[in-house]
């Protein structure tokens, strides 16, 4: 099946189908969304208005056999941070798109009038419909319905109301294999989708291929050793799949980097009672699923379905940075209270950091007590309503700081700092300085090098290594996001000499291509430059590149500062 490009106007409600063109040759995920919003997005545009586009391109190795490999980016301008944006996702439609042969949908305009929209793509094309049965629905709802209105085969992306009421945390939905949320989380960008006033978008590929290998046996060997380096790597091969990534409470605890009470401590006395380990026994006691992949191929299975009481389903991919945010950084201690808050924002559609963070904030203001749980829980379910205080906080951290006039609001180019204190790991706050995205600790984990030694330990208290870390990370992890593996394979790519070279020959075997390892650091390098010099132009400036001022003061228990100076953060950019 040849490569294609589909583009739907929103303005008249048009579709039109390209050949994939030659200029975005060796280009998927992270590296074509980002590409695309550079050459055809003006960078001064308003995000949520019709100068802006939308566009979802499954990843390099998407689609194919590959361990961990079904991975879809999107892109857009970001109503949140004001930059450009990428998020990536699991679930099922990344590999519906890469088998039908779509390499990109870009989605632009607007479409005139109030109705929603529903985009069916199927083996006749894209077919656009008004959608009015769902609209004001939940994702979880809307999943559910639209499976049984298409079939339980088709994939769906969708946007809950969240989206529909174009909130800055907006995030978009995608069904995983077994129908539940999964979500491209950060940066806003179901605010987008709802602006294009597209509710969702269901994807047939019940009659389509599988993808094509140039060189299939070549593949077949690059794919077991690839899958061994994962599998043989102690985070990946135990770590993430016995207590998912919130194995990450006591250990980030420990280092003393825990964000606890909006910023105030490294430390949680309450963190054994929503760790890791904590979280492992009650998925357990209750008849739960402690292991579980949010798509098909995932050898990993960093997630889980974690139930309620009664056993009943509540929640999966229930993430560290999540907890997190409602536990050690808004204090509540209450595993359920935080799984219910869970469920609530898949199912509402805005992103679970940003919210939580959001929450935390509205604390700080008084909106209500640090450590109520249930009154967190009724706080997001506010976003829902649409009442002035849900959309407060449905418009993120940054949001909630201005509404309650506040100047500890934990956040870069107003997206929320997440869960690893940039003062007592010192790499991730570089990271969460210079990415393109704001605050985002996926855009360069320098936390595995900091606290896990991983790739070679940087110590996570000095300043020395910290922004050649920083770089490296965000190069490799462009790369990483453009080929749709998920994040998770790079400590296998940082300590076994093995997985990199492996990851190039699947590239190589895919498309008959002679990549180096230099060649995709290239690439990942390329990409990082690209997003930068589109911020530059809608205005942003190294001044934006800083940590919120209250980073200056002592974190215990190191008693750490953030004591990067301007110019020594600058230097970042010095490549
Ligand atoms: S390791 Fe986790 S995030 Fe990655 S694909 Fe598997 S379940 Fe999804």
């Amino acid at each position: 099946m040849s490569a294609k490009v589909y583009r739907v106007n929103m303005n008249d409600l048009s579709v039109t189908t390209e050949e994939f063109p030659a200029r975005w040759q060796g280009l998927g995920g992270r590296g074509l969304t980002s590409t695309v919003v550079a050459e055809e997005v003006v960078p001064t545009c308003h995000p949520l208005g019709k100068h802006n586009r939308l566009i979802f391109a499954p990843g390099l190795l998407t689609g194919t056999p590959a361990a961990n490999s079904g991975r879809m980016s999107i892109g857009a301008k970001s109503p949140l941070t004001g930059t450009i944006k990428e998020s990536n996702v699991g679930g099922v439609a990344g590999q519906l798109f890469a088998r039908m042969g779509i390499r990109a949908l870009i989605i632009e305009g607007e479409p005139p009038g109030e109705a929603f929209y529903h985009l069916h793509i199927g083996k006749d094309g894209i077919k656009i419909r008004v959608e009015s049965e769902l609209v004001g629905q939940g994702n979880f709802a809307a999943i559910e319905a639209l499976q049984a209105r298409m079939g339980r085969q088709v994939g769906v992306i969708s946007i809950g109301p969240a989206g529909e009421m174009k909130l800055a945390a907006a995030n978009i939905s995608v069904c995983d294999p077994e129908g539940k949320v999964r979500s491209f989380g950060r940066g806003g960008l179901g605010a987008v989708m709802g602006a294009k006033r597209i509710k969702a978008i269901t994807l047939d590929a019940a009659e389509a291929p599988p993808v094509t290998l140039a060189k299939p046996e070549q593949f077949k060997e690059a794919s077991k050793v690839f899958s061994k380096a994962l599998l043989g790597h102690p985070v990946s091969g135990e770590g993430l799949p016995n207590y998912g990534t919130n194995v990450l409470v006591n250990v980030i605890n420990e280092a003393g980097g825990l964000p606890t009470r909006n910023f105030r401590q490294g430390q949680s006395t309450g963190h054994d009672n929503f760790s890791g380990e904590a979280m492992h026994a009650t998925i357990t006691a209750r008849g739960g699923k402690p292991r579980h992949g949010c798509m098909p191929g995932c050898i990993i299975q960093c997630s889980q379905v974690f139930p309620d009481q009664d056993g009943e389903y509540l929640t999966s991919g229930f993430e560290y940075e999540t907890i997190w945010g409602f536990g050690a950084h808004s204090g509540v201690e209450d595993l359920d209270h935080i799984a219910r808050a869970d469920r609530l924002m898949d199912d509402i559609g805005v992103d679970s950091i940003e919210t939580a963070v959001a929450v935390g904030v509205a604390m700080e203001g008084g909106a209500i007590a640090y450590g109520d749980g249930a009154a967190a829980v009724d706080l997001v379910s506010e976003i829902r309503s649409g009442s002035p205080l849900g959309r407060i906080i449905g418009n993120g951290a940054a949001s909630v700081g201005r509404a309650y006039g506040l100047t500890r609001v934990p956040v870069v180019k107003g997206q929320a700092i997440p869960a690893y204190d940039p003062r007592a790991i010192k790499g991730i706050g570089i990271t969460y300085c210079t990415t393109p995205m704001g605050a985002d600790h996926t855009a360069g984990y320098a936390v595995a090098s900091n606290i896990m030694g991983i790739g070679g330990l940087v110590p996570p208290l000095e300043k020395e290594g910290q922004i050649e870390l920083s770089r490296t990370l965000q190069m490799v992890t462009a790369a990483v996001d453009s080929t749709g593996l998920c994040l998770f394979v790079a400590m296998a790519l940082s300590d076994d000499p093995l997985a990199l070279p492996a990851m190039v020959d699947l590239l190589n075997a895919r498309y008959g291509e002679e990549l180096t390892p230099d060649d995709v650091v290239m690439l990942g390098r390329r990409i990082l430059l690209t997003e930068h010099e589109f911020n530059m132009a809608a205005g942003f400036t190294n001044k934006d590149d800083r940590l919120p001022e209250f980073f200056s003061e002592s974190l215990p228990p190191h008693n750490a500062v953030w004591d990067f100076s301007g110019e020594e953060i600058d230097e970042f950019w010095n490549f």
